[in-house]
Order: C-alpha cells, then sequence, then structure tokens
C-alpha cells in the first residue's frame, strides 16, 4: 500500500505566446484589417486581455490551450474533474493497468485522527487483498469494481484558457472539496508561471 498525499501537476505543453495570442484574438475585433502582421508590445498585451476581461469577450481566451500531467489524484478527485465538459481527458485505464502498489490517497480528516486512520487502512487492505484475489480470477475490468474512491490515478488534462479560468474560479473556492482545490492551486501556479497576464488572482475576479 502507498499513501499519497499531494498531487503533482506538470504542464506538458502549452500554445506558444499564449498571452499575445489571445491579445491578437482581441486586437483583431476591434481592427479593420487583419492581424498577421501586427506586433503587439508588452503593455498592449496586457491592456487587451484587460479589456476582453471588462467587456466579457471571453471567447478570445479559447485561442491558447495548455495540457497538463496529473499525478497522486484519488478517483473521487478525478470524477469531479471529469465533470469539466470543456477540458479533454485521458486517464489512467483501471480496465488494463492492474494496481499494483495500490496506492491511494487518505483525506487530512481521516489521517490526523488515529481511530478514524486505523479503520481506513483495515479496510484499505481488505480491499487490497481480495482485488489481488479477483484479479487472479477474473479479468481485471471486473475485479476493479470492488476499489474504493480513495484510490490514486493520473489523467492527463487539456484546457484552453476560458475553460481554465472558470475552472479555477469554482474549484478554487472554498465551498470546493479540499482535494480539487489543491489540484486547482497547483494547476493555476503552472499557468500563472507561463501566462501570469491571464492567470492572475485579479483577472479571475474579472471572469464570470
Ligand atoms: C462546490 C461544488 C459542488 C458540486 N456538487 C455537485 C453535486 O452534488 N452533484 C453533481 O452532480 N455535481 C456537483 N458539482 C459539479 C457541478 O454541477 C458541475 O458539473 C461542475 O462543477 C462543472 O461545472 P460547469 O458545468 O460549470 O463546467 P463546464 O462543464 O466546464 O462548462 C463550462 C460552462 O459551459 C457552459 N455549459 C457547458 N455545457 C453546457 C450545457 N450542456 N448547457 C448549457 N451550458 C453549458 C456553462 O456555462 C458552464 O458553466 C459540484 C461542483 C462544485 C464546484
Amino acid at each position: 500500500m502507498k499513501d499519497i498525499s499531494t498531487p503533482t501537476v506538470k504542464l506538458l505543453a502549452y500554445t506558444p505566446h499564449p498571452q499575445m495570442i489571445v491579445a491578437t484574438a482581441m486586437r483583431q475585433s476591434r481592427l479593420r484589417g487583419g492581424v498577421s502582421e501586427v506586433h503587439l508590445a508588452e503593455e498592449d498585451i496586457e491592456r487587451l486581455i484587460k479589456l476582453a476581461l471588462t467587456l466579457k469577450h471571453f471567447s478570445v481566451f479559447e485561442h491558447a490551450s495548455f495540457t497538463f500531467a496529473v499525478e497522486g489524484i484519488s478517483r473521487a478527485c478525478s470524477h469531479q474533474l471529469v465533470r469539466h465538459r470543456f477540458f479533454s481527458f485521458t486517464q489512467q485505464s483501471q480496465r488494463f493497468v492492474k494496481v499494483d502498489e495500490f496506492p491511494f490517497i487518505i483525506p487530512p480528516s481521516i489521517s490526523k485522527n488515529s481511530d478514524t486512520l486505523e479503520i481506513f487502512l483495515n479496510t484499505i487492505e481488505v480491499i487490497k487483498g481480495a482485488y489481488s484475489t479477483l484479479s487472479k480470477a477474473v479479468p481485471i475490468e471486473d475485479a476493479r469494481f470492488i476499489l474504493p474512491n480513495a484510490t490514486e490515478t493520473k489523467i492527463v488534462a487539456t484546457a484552453n484558457s476560458r475553460e481554465l479560468m472558470h475552472f479555477f474560479k469554482l474549484r478554487l473556492d472554498e465551498s470546493a472539496q479540499w482535494e480539487i482545490r489543491t489540484l486547482a492551486h497547483l494547476m493555476f501556479n503552472e499557468v500563472h508561471k507561463v501566462a501570469p497576464l491571464i492567470f492572475n488572482e485579479e483577472n479571475l475576479k474579472l471572469y464570470e
């Protein structure tokens, strides 16, 4: 059994010059000519991104996409993540990948108390044994039916910056569950590094 306490997020790829692309799209909406020869200065990019948000011209944010490798989240969390319909996802298969090390996520509310932790770990141990026995007798696609929500999963997720802002708005909020909130924080930190003029707290307030 392997307890995983924090998810990991790596930004695998993103649209080159995402801020410039978004700002250029915004520029096109106000320009008589085309933007193929337009070169925007840093301050123009910042101004155009702010203008798009202020005018709620959110579609310009669809021109920049970001792809993340996410590891160390529970199946409970991934179920919440995949509800976001404008993401594209590819998740590790429980039909084809046998759960060997039995990695799982323990909610902090359970791990901080020795009694609840003992119940949790004992139950995981029982499930692990049952899964191991079943997976020798039936296809693993059927043995997986007894795996818990705590089971760790890995997923590749791609979304454009409009959908990401929507996701951050919902999932950074205190009403979101702790695990997906942690995940959203890590994803936000990744995109903030490469596109701070799009992904910053002030802009999120302007996004609805
Ligand atoms: C705190 C919290 C609690 C939740 N609790 C539950 C729960 O108890 N049960 C449950 O089932 N879900 C629950 N959810 C999930 C929630 O209902 C959404 O499915 C999820 O947050 C994805 O949000 P979304 O639909 O806005 O986003 P996306 O799927 O990312 O869509 C983005 C936006 O596109 C538009 N859109 C997309 N598809 C359509 C459509 N078909 N028609 C019209 N507009 C569309 C909407 O404006 C939407 O906001 C919860 C979410 C949160 C944040």
